[in-house]
């Protein structure tokens, strides 16, 4: 299904994104210029200029990453060179192969290259091709929405002491001057800029931490070789009674491993390991799952830690 940069428009996220950024905008030009008027002041002129650029940046960035998209893969797409079909997984939906790190959008209803997330507020994927201009417009609409955040306060703040200021102050300060209809608006508009700042900045943060934390986890991963074989059984009796007494007390996947397999281990407990199975070439070739990860009993495994290790292993293994 193509679905034209109309269409795409046409759907709650990119409306309410729209208004946002209407709304913002407006409240924020309106009491700039109460405020700060940028013809008095040059200050005043540099405030209204880069919150300008920020909101054409916004929105320039929006609409190229909608309009662009993420890139997809074609119907029936098969690697050009045939002994790499082995390496990929199949989709049944697009009735073709998925390059690497590609995954199928049910909502674009396409294999998406390199696809990060499907996005409602552009109401398209965000991916391959328009990564950049998805995180620039995250980007620009937090600057903005700072930098109207600080002047909405400010203004309304001058706006609700207006009389204080008419009997008490030196009588140079900027008059704010909000109609019930105004003042509506602007505090609407100023809860909405800070969300923005919240939620786009926690995401920020989140995805930060998460890139921190595999990284740390990479790290962290140790290569173990499997000196006896284990069934994958959430209960292995054959493996000792404290083995089966100190469970993980997790529903992931157990699972099963043949001596001499070689795992790589990122968790540990002290009578359970957690890792993914390093796969051989004839083994990609011949599984169907690339990925096989999950506990399986500490008693099953010897770290590698250098080549001597694998050799005094493999010793221990032959005696
Ligand atoms: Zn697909
Ligand atoms: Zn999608």
């Amino acid at each position: 299904m193509c679905v034209g940069p109309l269409k795409r428009l046409w759907h709650w996220g990119p409306l309410l994104a729209l208004g946002i950024v209407k709304v913002v905008s407006l409240s924020m030009w309106h009491c700039s210029l109460m405020w700060w008027s940028p013809f008095n002041s040059l200050g005043g002129f540099l405030n209204m200029s880069i919150f300008t650029m920020w909101n054409a940046l916004t929105l320039y960035h929006f609409f190229s990453a909608m309009i662009i998209g993420p890139g997809s893969l074609p119907a029936n797409w098969k690697p050009e060179n045939r002994d790499e079909i082995k390496y990929l997984q199949y989709c049944k939906f697009c009735d073709g192969y998925k390059a690497p790190r590609a995954h199928h959008c049910r909502k674009c209803n396409k294999c998406i290259k390199k696809m990060d997330h499907h996005c409602p507020w552009i109401n398209n994927c965000c991916g391959h091709d328009n990564h950049t201009h998805f995180v620039l417009f995250l980007l620009c609409a937090v600057c903005g929405c700072m930098q109207a955040s600080i002047v909405l306060c400010c203004s309304l703040y001058r706006a609700l002491h207006r009389k204080w200021y008419m009997y008490y102050g030196t009588g140079d300060e900027p008059v704010v001057i909000l109609g019930l209809f105004g003042f509506i608006c602007c505090t609407f508009a100023l809860g909405m800029a800070l969300g923005v700042v919240i939620a786009v900045g926690g995401l920020f943060y989140f995805q930060k931490e998460q890139i921190r934390q595999k990284d740390k986890k990479r790290c962290r991963a140790k290569k173990y070789i499997i000196v006896e074989g284990c069934s994958g059984n959430w209960f292995p009796i054959s493996k000792g009674f404290r083995v089966c007494c100190s469970v993980p007390l997790s529903d992931e996947s157990r699972i099963r491993l043949d001596e001499g397999d070689r795992v790589l281990v990122t968790r540990w407990k002290r009578h359970w390991l957690y890792g993914e199975k390093i796969l051989t070439e004839l083994q990609y070739a011949t599984q169907e799952v690339i990925r096989i990860r999950g506990w399986f009993p500490r008693v099953c495994a010897v770290e590698i830690t250098n080549i001597e290790g694998v050799q005094s292993t493999e010793k221990i293994k032959k005696a």
